[in-house]
């Protein structure tokens, strides 16, 4: 069956305690959504705050292809006649063909919240809902607190829709506003109001409990055919039903259609895109849109998804856009380590004897407190000596740091290093701002002369993190340090119980990448490890 889906990521959505998008992001993400499909996008609140009315005023420089606009607000005030009532002014004003007006439902709401009688109520649904229709909008009426006001006054709850169905409205919502209600209940609500009344049902939960898309999806098995949500699982509070995994499910598990197969194959970038606007990070585990969605550590999980990716994933990632991954882990198999490498034709580049070695580096390694997955630079560095053994340019024959530091003065690093490298021993002495950064210095100017081009490489982040703190000050730590040339950043990582020693072994180890890549150019090897540590 068809299932129109409706997007109130950039009116709930916003609600969401870090949610903050310019009016400009609105516009971007509203085009977005259109080139996914949606079939309704709602736009703000016009009467609740001018950042909304700007969007709808600039709404002309969208070109929707698909979508309708939607303009949200609420029933006129109980004091004023209708065509007075500012709100419902602002809504005609946004110039959107389509509207979505929320009522009250439960009758708490409407003797403590508005102070009216359940009449009035009623009067104020169908009046509101009557102008806007005959101001040419389609209207979506949203039942506010549906569930919970049917179950406490199942009779009134019924006729304030009853109202709103009267008076015109081409969708009436039926909302779990506050999030609470348990799956099965809500389904039995849905399909008595779907015997009931003509025309589309809608539902639009919230995720308090955890069950907002569950309950969602029990909703359209119940007869709802109108779904709203918003991207990502946004919204105040625990969020709104999340609209991606709305989406997939009901195109690929239950036979719908919502915005069809060839834009589902988008969805992991939409997702994406609107989450680097909200500036909050895709969560990894986020169900079939994250990086971890059909990631695969295990080593029996491995080696059973390269004969078969049936065995441990629901459906095939790029259904939806996303990607299947294998991490690198001391959990894993040879099947992981082996995978990718095969896949960019590097396995056959290895005997036998090579493979098995690389793997137990790694494991070691791991076992040590390396964490590779994060790591992609180390890692790429051990396959690169897997492949070129022997390939070492330069050995460290001792590294010194001091700090020094008087009671009022900035304190002061000084490094001495001394490699030695295919033409001698070098060794040099430099400050710096702070110990690793005089160590840095140090060994770039002991191999500068041999290797002049290696200077193009900056440090851009730096982090510490304690292993095991229950051993107090002998915890270990690893340290992961990010690098950037320009066209790409990768990381490097040390661990030691001595956090200088832990930099220096990262330190070193991007050195001897940055040399491996400048000699030994091997791009296959950059996209599998690339493909290994941050999949897409
Ligand atoms: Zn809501």
């Amino acid at each position: 069956m068809r299932i129109s889906t409706f997007d109130t990521t950039l009116r709930d959505g916003t609600q969401g305690e870090s949610i903050a998008f310019s009016v400009d992001d609105k516009l971007v993400i509203a085009q977005k959504l259109d080139d996914l499909g949606i079939d309704y996008i709602e736009g703000g609140w016009p009467g609740s705050n001018p950042k909304d009315k700007e969007f709808f005023a600039r709404a002309g420089e969208l070109q929707l292809q698909h979508a309708k606009l939607t303009a949200f607000g609420s029933t006129r005030f109980a004091k004023n006649p209708v065509h007075e009532d500012r709100n419902v002014q602002a809504l005609v004003a946004a110039g959107t063909p389509v509207v979505s007006i929320f009522g009250k439902t439960w009758d708490l709401h409407v003797k403590r919240a508005l102070g009216i009688s359940l009449d009035e109520n009623l009067v104020l649904i169908a009046e509101t809902v009557k102008y806007l229709i005959d101001h040419g909008k389609e209207v979506v009426y949203d039942a506010e607190h549906f569930f919970d006001g049917y179950h406490a006054n199942s009779d009134y709850a019924l006729r304030t829709v009853e109202a709103a169905a009267n008076a015109g409205a081409g969708v009436l919502c039926l909302c779990d506003t506050n999030g609470g209600t348990p799956t099965s209940r809500l389904a039995e609500i849905v399909a008595e109001v779907r015997r009931r009344f003509e025309g589309t049902i809608g539902i639009h939960t919230h995720n308090d409990s955890d069950v907002a898309v569950a309950n969602t999806l029990a909703a359209v098995e119940a007869g709802a055919t109108h779904v709203q949500g918003c991207m990502n699982g946004y919204g105040e509070r625990c969020g709104n039903a999340n609209l991606a995994s709305v989406i997939s499910n009901l195109e690929l598990k239950l036979g719908h259609t919502t915005i069809g197969s060839d834009k589902l194959a988008s969805l992991t970038s939409v997702c994406r895109f609107i989450s680097e606007l909200a500036n909050l990070p895709l969560r990894n585990d986020q169900p079939f849109v994250g990086r971890s969605a059909f990631a695969h550590k295990g080593g029996v999980h491995v080696s059973a998804v390269l004969k078969d990716s049936a065995t441990y994933e629901h459906i095939k990632p790029e259904l939806v856009g996303n990607r299947q991954r294998v991490l690198v882990s001391d959990l894993s198999g040879r099947g992981n380590i082996m995978y990718k490498l095969k896949q960019h034709g590097l396995a056959d580049r290895l005997d036998e004897g090579a493979r098995a070695e690389l793997l137990e580096r790694i494991k070691q390694m791991e076992y040590e407190g390396y964490e590779l997955e994060a790591a992609e630079g180390t890692f790429e560095l051990l396959v690169r000596e897997a492949l070129h053994p022997g390939t070492q340019f330069f050995d460290v024959e001792s590294y010194e740091v001091a700090t020094r530091a008087t009671a009022n003065g900035p304190s002061h690093s000084t490094a001495t290093v001394t490699v030695k490298a295919n033409d001698g021993v070098h060794s040099s002495t430099a400050n710096g701002h702070g110990p690793f950064h005089a160590l840095h210095v140090c060994l770039r100017k002991c191999l500068s002369k041999l290797y002049p081009q290696i200077a193009d490489v900056r440090l851009t982040d730096y982090k510490v993190r304690v292993l095991d703190s229950y051993q107090g000050t002998a915890a270990k730590v690893r340290v992961l340090i990010e690098w950037s040339d320009h066209k790409r950043s990768w990381t490097t990582v040390g661990v030691s119980d001595n956090v200088i020693e832990a930099s220096w072994k990262a330190l070193v180890d991007a050195i001897r990448l940055e040399l491996m890549r400048l000699t030994e150019k091997d791009t296959s090897i950059e996209k599998a490890v690339e493909d290994y540590c941050w999949g897409v």
